[in-house]
């Protein structure tokens, strides 16, 4: 048994297991099987994380927190959890390869997955042009034409927010009328550099090495056009990835997982969650890591109000667990 099990490598991850390594923890950090690093591995310059002036490329900083998470005794397993049971004092993380181990605490940082169009050149362009985060891409776009496809709060608050950078932000919504709430759309009707392009949906994004072009079909009558621009922003929604703890974690109306205040504690003693699956706001991340931070001391803090024949159990069990196998 181990005293704390960390699922996620995102920011989040990473530093809760900074913390809880150099607090002498020993975590076990689930990482992902394919999705390693979580989503900075998809984007190209990160500009907005302290420490780096002349900015760093989103795989790097993932690649620096996992050394430094290393470096302090966090082991790394690159699977998926596939089950989890939370509800006793022990808890149980089950992987794909069958693997169960067992923790006294556990930190859930599973982040989000901002909703995708399905275009074939959505992935391939992700980073060089097609963004779904304005607040970590806008500043890319100065002088330039782009758009946002959505029609809820965050796209009129990508949109707006975008006009401090373009010269002209394009907003397409499949409908005929937006969902925003009234304020949004008033702020957004009122931007002269915003233009409204209705009833239609983003068919494909043209482009080699950057976004050039999309192609636009019109819902009501057919008809396919293009349109120039440089920059393509997804403001569709974004799905907190909880589905491993429906029915044991309590949720929020957004479908984060609900935390006692400022804190990582969920509803359940011993389970705390971090990063952007508990932050339908901010979702960047240098708030992903402090996020981890809290989670880290609140787990450390938790960890040490249990008796200490539990934490000798678990402390023994440390650094031999990783052959625990069962099939049942
Ligand atoms: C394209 C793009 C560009 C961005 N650019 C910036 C930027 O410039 N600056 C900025 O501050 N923010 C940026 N962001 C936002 C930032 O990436 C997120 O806010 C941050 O990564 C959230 O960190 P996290 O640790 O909560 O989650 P994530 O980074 O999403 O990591 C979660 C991890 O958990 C893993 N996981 C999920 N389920 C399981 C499971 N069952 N088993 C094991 N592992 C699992 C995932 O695979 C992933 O590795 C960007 C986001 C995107 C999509």
């Amino acid at each position: 048994m181990r005293q704390i099990i960390i699922i996620g490598s995102g920011p989040a991850g990473y530093t809760a297991a900074i913390y809880a390594a150099r607090a002498n923890l020993k975590p076990l950090l689930i990482a992902s099987s394919v999705e390693a690093g979580g989503e900075l591995m998809n984007t190209t310059e990160v500009e907005n994380f302290p420490g780096f002036p002349e900015a760093v490329m989103g795989p790097d900083l993932m690649f620096k927190m996992q050394a430094q998470a290393e470096r302090f005794g966090t082991e790394i397993v690159l699977d998926d959890v596939v089950s989890i049971d939370l509800t006793g004092e022990i808890k149980k993380v089950t992987l794909g390869s069958g693997a169960t181990h067992e923790a006294l605490a556990v930190i859930f940082a599973t982040g989000s997955a901002y909703r995708k169009l399905g275009l074939e050149d959505e992935e391939r362009l992700s980073g060089h042009g097609v963004s779904w985060c304005a607040t970590c891409d806008g500043f890319f776009f100065r002088q330039r034409t782009i758009a946002v496809i959505g029609g809820g709060d965050s796209a009129m608050e990508e949109a707006n927010f975008l006009t401090r950078f373009a010269d002209k932000v394009y907003v397409i919504h499949r409908r005929d009328s937006l969902r925003a709430s009234k304020i949004m759309q008033d702020r957004a009707f009122a931007n002269d550099k915003i233009e409204f392009i209705w009833n239609s949906e983003v068919v494909g994004i043209g482009g080699d090495e950057q976004v050039q072009n999309v192609t636009l079909r019109n819902l009501v009558t057919g008809e396919e056009s293009e349109l120039q621009l440089q920059g393509l922003f997804i403001a569709i929604g974004n799905d907190p990835r909880v589905h491993l703890v429906h029915g044991q974690l309590d949720l929020t109306a957004e479908g984060t997982i609900a935390v006692e205040g400022r804190s990582s504690k969920t509803n359940l003693p011993g389970v705390f969650a971090a990063g952007d699956v508990v932050d339908p706001t901010y979702r960047q991340a240098v708030t992903a890591a402090a996020s981890g931070t809290v989670a880290a001391l609140d787990a450390e803090h938790y960890l040490a109000s249990l008796p200490q024949n539990l934490l000798d159990a678990a402390a023994d069990g440390a650094s031999g667990d990783l052959e625990l196998t069962t099939t049942a």
